[in-house]
This record gives C-alpha cells, sequence and structure tokens, in this order.
C-alpha cells in the first residue's frame, strides 16, 4: 500500500486500440502499470482510443476514450522523417483531453514514443512523466527526449538499461523493467518438440531468421502475433520450406500462453534495439527458455544458462546451434527467474518509487 494515493492519468498509445494488439507491448505494460498501482492504492484514469476495453485486473479504472486516426508507426518510416500529424488524428485528441483534465490530477503518464507529449512536458501545470516505450527509432523524437532529460530527466523512466543508451541523458536512467501478472501463465513441464516464436509480424521483429533457423533443424516453428506487413509475412513463408512455419494467428493472453507453453524453447530474433520484450518473459514464465540475439532488451533479459541462450546478432546457425542447450535447461528455473525479477508487484513498487522521485515527495 502506497504511503500517500496518487490520482494518475495515463495516456494510452495513438495507435490502435486497446486490446487489439495494434499498440504491441505498450499494451501489457499499460495494464501491468495500471492494475498494479490500483493494487498499491493509487486511483487509475486511462485515455485510450475508442472501442478500447480495459485490460483484466484494470476494472476499478476509470477509462476515457476519444476517436481519432492512428499515427503512423515511427518504426516503419525513416530516422530522419518529420513529425506527422494525420487528418483527424487521435494523439492530439488525447492530449487536448489530457490537457483540459490536468487539474484533477498528481501526475500524467505517457507510454506513447511520440513527439508531442514530449514537447508538452514543460508547458503543463501537472507534472508529465514518460515511460519511454521504444528505444531509438526517429531523430526528432530522439531530440525532445533528450530536451525532458535536459529540462528534469526525473520525468523520464525506460524499460531496460540497453534502451536508456539510445538517448541523450545526462544523469544514469530510471530503468522499472516491466511487470506481468504471473497467475495468468501456467508453468508447462512437459513440452511438444517445437520451437515458438512470438511478435508483431514485421520486418523488426526479423522472423525470417528464426524460420531459417527452424528450417535449418527441420523443426516446425509455431508463430503467434499479429500481421502488421502482410507482404513480409508472404516473403518470410515463401523463405523456407512449406510447413516450417506453423501460423497460429494473434491470440488473448490466456490462449497464447497455453498454447507457447508447450513449446520447448522460443526464439527471440529482433532486428532493433528491442526496449523491452515482453514475450521473451511470457515465454519464461510458463517454463520456455529462450534463445535470443545479444541486443536489446532481450539481451539483458536472458541469463545464459539459466532461462536461455544469447548468440551473437543476425547470426543463424548460432540460433540454431543453441537451440539444443536452450532445451537442456530446467524449465523451472526459468519460471523461477520471472517470479523473482519480473513480478507485477515488483514493477509497481519501482514505477511508485520513480513516480515520488519525480513528484519531489
Ligand atoms: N501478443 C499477444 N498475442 C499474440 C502475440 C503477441 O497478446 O498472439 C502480445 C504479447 O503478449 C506482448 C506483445 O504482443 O505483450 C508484444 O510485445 P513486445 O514487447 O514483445 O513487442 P512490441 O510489439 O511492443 O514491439
Amino acid at each position: 500500500m502506497a504511503a500517500e494515493a496518487l490520482r494518475l492519468l495515463v495516456v494510452s498509445t495513438p495507435v490502435g486500440t486497446l486490446g487489439s494488439g495494434k499498440g504491441g507491448g505498450v499494451e501489457l505494460t499499460l495494464a501491468s502499470l495500471v492494475a498494479g498501482l490500483l493494487e498499491r492504492g493509487h486511483g487509475l484514469t486511462v485515455l485510450a482510443a475508442s472501442g478500447s476495453r480495459l485490460p483484466a485486473g484494470c476494472e476499478r479504472a476509470r477509462l476515457w476514450t476519444c476517436p481519432g486516426v492512428d499515427q503512423p508507426s515511427w518504426q516503419h518510416q525513416r530516422r530522419d522523417a518529420p513529425v506527422q500529424i494525420p487528418v483527424n488524428a487521435l494523439l492530439p485528441r488525447l492530449w487536448q483531453r489530457a490537457v483540459a483534465e490536468q487539474a484533477g490530477f498528481d501526475a500524467l503518464i505517457n507510454l506513447a514514443y511520440d513527439w508531442l507529449p514530449f514537447w508538452l512536458t514543460p508547458q503543463l501545470a501537472t507534472p508529465l512523466l514518460h515511460l519511454v516505450s521504444m528505444g531509438s527509432v526517429a531523430e526528432a523524437t530522439d531530440a525532445v527526449i533528450a530536451e525532458v532529460a535536459r529540462w528534469d530527466q526525473r520525468r523520464l523512466a525506460f524499460h531496460t538499461l540497453t534502451q536508456a543508451k539510445d538517448f541523450q541523458l545526462p544523469e544514469p536512467p530510471v530503468v522499472v523493467g516491466n511487470g506481468f501478472d504471473l497467475r495468468a501463465y501456467a508453468f508447462c513441464a512437459a513440452p511438444e518438440p517445437l520451437l515458438g516464436w512470438v511478435g508483431r509480424i514485421a520486418p523488426e521483429k526479423g522472423l525470417e531468421d528464426a524460420a531459417r533457423a527452424a528450417a535449418l533443424l527441420g523443426r516446425r516453428l509455431a508463430v503467434w502475433g499479429l500481421v502488421e506487413d502482410p507482404a513480409y509475412a508472404a516473403a518470410v513463408e515463401a523463405s523456407v520450406s512449406a510447413g516450417t512455419i506453423d501460423w497460429r494467428g494473434f491470440l488473448p493472453t490466456a490462449q497464447l500462453q497455453a498454447e507457447l507453453g508447450r513449446c520447448a524453447a522460443l526464439l527471440n530474433t529482433p532486428k532493433w534495439n528491442e526496449a523491452y520484450g515482453n514475450v521473451v518473459v511470457e515465454a519464461m514464465a510458463c517454463g520456455v527458455p529462450v534463445v535470443a540475439y545479444r541486443r536489446g532488451g532481450p539481451g539483458e533479459l536472458v541469463q545464459p544458462g539459466v532461462n536461455g541462450q544469447l548468440v551473437p546478432p543476425d547470426d543463424v546457425p548460432a540460433l540454431a546451434a543453441a537451440v539444443a542447450g536452450a532445451e537442456a535447461l530446467d524449465r523451472r528455473g526459468c519460471r523461477t527467474w520471472v517470479e523473482r525479477s519480473c513480478s507485477r508487484a515488483a514493477f509497481a513498487e519501482r514505477l511508485e518509487r520513480w513516480l515520488l522521485a519525480a513528484l519531489g515527495r
């Protein structure tokens, strides 16, 4: 329980409705942040796109919604692209509402990697804090994040140290990791000889490498996730022999974890500096060891020999060769590592420490 209950407004991603999967890991982060801070006695309001649903565990939060057109995702543009605001855009509508309602809150929390909320930070009377959701993908956003950091770095938190290193920060970063409701993930002791891969089906996620590794091993690769880029998905399918990939679609957490838990190992192959890597922890929570590139958040989450194996980035033969070592690990050790390091309660405590320090309380 918190020493002092805070009234918090959490502004969600301007990409997709909550529950659609279009917001990627931010949807899970929001659910964990809101449920975790509610459990600690704080008052939470969520502001998100029209059609959003409050995730499980967040029922005691208030939900406000705005209509509007999605932001184009930054990771699919050139690094030097200018900031875009589409006609009837959702992003400025979310922030118009947040600015209008700010007096009713002790702090506003932004979960989106977008120029506008960072730029607004020094303009608002109510403290605006940011849990930065991505590594560096756009020069305009990176520059405004660096400006906020110079003005008052306490307003910024990051998921991992590796992610934070992408940004120009005068002080050591606040790293809050992420949190998982472990009751939602069942431990599976006896897997099938199946490899798994989970993520948005988009080039930055590097599915083609996992598919090639599975093909090298003559193993089947079950793939879960939202097809964000159908042409890319078709190219990956065509790059390996028919039947290598078993497309399972985008599933809600309850079904995803039940299927994912039956994998012998998860392959995680991002091409970008993944801010965290929710799916890595979700697999481990089910007892599934992870073979990942030594890059981004997964490079921090995977403890070689404990919950998986790390290999040099983009080295597909090394990825394939590391699978046997991962499969030999004690699956219970994967789950135990998650229980110790990534529980929702521990995440909420880290968030609360950050909030209270940023608010000078
Ligand atoms: N996810 C899901 N169902 C699926 C596949 C993925 O709910 O079938 C979720 C997964 O639980 C995770 C998110 O999608 O929370 C992906 O987050 P991650 O941090 O791995 O990557 P991002 O999409 O944010 O780049």
